[in-house]
């Protein structure tokens, strides 16, 4: 997939479809949060995709020219005038049609009229962590028991929805007199986002990070940092009023398990999604330690110079205080997987169990949530399934 901005190498592809750039926005705020991270002890690390993953620093990006690339622009943009492809926009897929065990098309809600999309081949879905497997129980894939229970016939009994996981993220932010990203939209920034592809505009607000190990013993970071240089908070939902920083921790390999079910048989209908944060003594232990990491790096001299005074920060670094505080101020970062695993919902070729020309390609096959950012594991899983539907690949390969 990767096109990365230093060309080839063991850890990097290049010259593939999606850009993988250094951001072009650096915030005084980020150069403060990777000099405490230093004075607290941790090594500065120039590409956690490479042979090491420890450390902090700037994050690089899928952007291209100061924008974000996303799977829309890499893929199927440039694809969008092949004659065997269509895209329908606007149009809400409500169940899979089944002919016995096999998949033979989709139902669709095209401007209020149903439709069936018939298939020669197969059916992929690719909805999401959250309507893939709303999409299965509404076509009869499910647990059998909660679909009859709903009056859904069950044609299929999987364990579709259960084994949801996501990155809960734990963060501190605080007030500052640097300027942040509040301010950032002047006519001169649009300027310099327009002619030249730089500036503050092209953030991608977590500008800068690191991935940690917070206990002894791992074989991996448990821990990664998102530095924002602004007043994020609320999951990105609440106003931003003041200039402020914002130092998050996400717990990288979660044992919590949630779920999605149906909570109506009606399509439009949002499933009901319930993630059950911690709700593991091993994930209550991880967020105190990533809490604890995070007061231990905005509290070293680089990063109290800029701090003008406390937004959103726990009472006191107590076991009980801090957690107190990740259970009453966890965000999602947005990362949900898992509800269509590889093993109990599909196989290794992303085949739906017992049902013929079906496959789930998106982030709700991960067996378990990658310990980083979800977006480009996901654009790996649909690489390899263009790979395996085409036959160029097998799945024991
Ligand atoms: C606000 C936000 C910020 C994020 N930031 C980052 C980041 O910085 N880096 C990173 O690595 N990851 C990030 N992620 C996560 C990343 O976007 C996801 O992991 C990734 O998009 C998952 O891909 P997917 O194909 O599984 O699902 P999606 O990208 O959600 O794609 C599912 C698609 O299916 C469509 N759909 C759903 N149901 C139906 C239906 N019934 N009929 C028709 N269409 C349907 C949806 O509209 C959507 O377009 C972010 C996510 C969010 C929400």
């Amino acid at each position: 997939s990767e096109d990365h901005h230093a060309g080839a190498s063991e850890w990097h592809g290049a010259g593939g479809p999606l850009p993988v750039n250094p951001g072009r926005s650096r915030n005084p705020l980020i150069d403060a949060f990777l000099a405490a991270a230093q004075q607290a002890g941790h090594p500065v690390n120039p590409d956690f995709n490479g042979p090491e993953q420890d450390g902090v620093g700037y994050y690089e990006l899928t952007q291209r020219g100061g924008l974000r690339c996303s799977t829309a622009d890499a893929y199927l943009r440039p694809a969008v005038e092949r004659p065997n492809l269509s895209v329908l926009t606007g149009v809400q897929c409500t169940r899979v049609l089944l002919d016995g065990e096999r998949a033979v098309g989709v139902e669709v809600d095209r401007d209020g009229a149903t439709q069936e999309l018939r298939c020669e081949r197969e059916v992929v879905l690719s909805a999401g962590a959250y309507n893939s497997p709303q999409l299965l129980m509404l076509s009869g894939i499910g647990v059998a028991d909660e679909l009859a229970a709903l009056g859904i016939t069950p044609k299929v009994n999987l364990p579709v929805g259960e084994n949801l996981q996501d990155h809960p993220h734990l963060a501190v932010v605080h007030l500052t007199d640097t300027e942040s990203l509040l301010t950032a939209e002047t006519s001169e920034n649009l300027r310099l986002l327009e002619a030249e592809g730089r500036g503050p505009l092209t953030s991608n607000v977590g500008e800068g990070g690191g991935f940690f190990r917070t206990t002894g013993g791992l074989d991996a970071p448990d821990v990664q940092i998102h530095a924002v240089p602004a007043m994020f908070h609320q999951e990105g939902l609440g106003a931003a009023t003041d200039h402020a920083f914002h130092i998050g921790a996400v717990l990288l390999a979660p044992t919590s398990r949630g779920k999605v079910t149906l909570r109506s048989t009606l399509p439009s209908a949002k499933p009901r999604i319930l993630h059950n944060y911690l709700s593991t003594a091993e994930d209550r232990a991880t967020a105190i330690r990533a809490l604890r990491l995070v007061l231990d790096i905005v509290g070293q001299p680089a990063l109290r110079l800029h701090r003008r005074s406390d937004f959103l920060t726990p009472p006191s670094d107590s076991d009980a205080d801090l957690l107190a505080y990740a259970r009453r101020e966890l965000q999602t970062l947005y990362h949900p997987t898992s509800t269509c695993a590889i093993g109990p919902v599909v196989d290794h070729e992303l085949r739906v169990h017992g049902v013929a020309g079906l496959r789930v390609v998106d982030a709700s096959v991960m067996p378990t949530v990658v310990r980083g950012n979800t977006n480009a594991p996901t654009i790996m899983i649909a690489e390899r399934a263009a790979d395996l539907i085409r036959g160029t690949v097998s799945a024991d390969v």
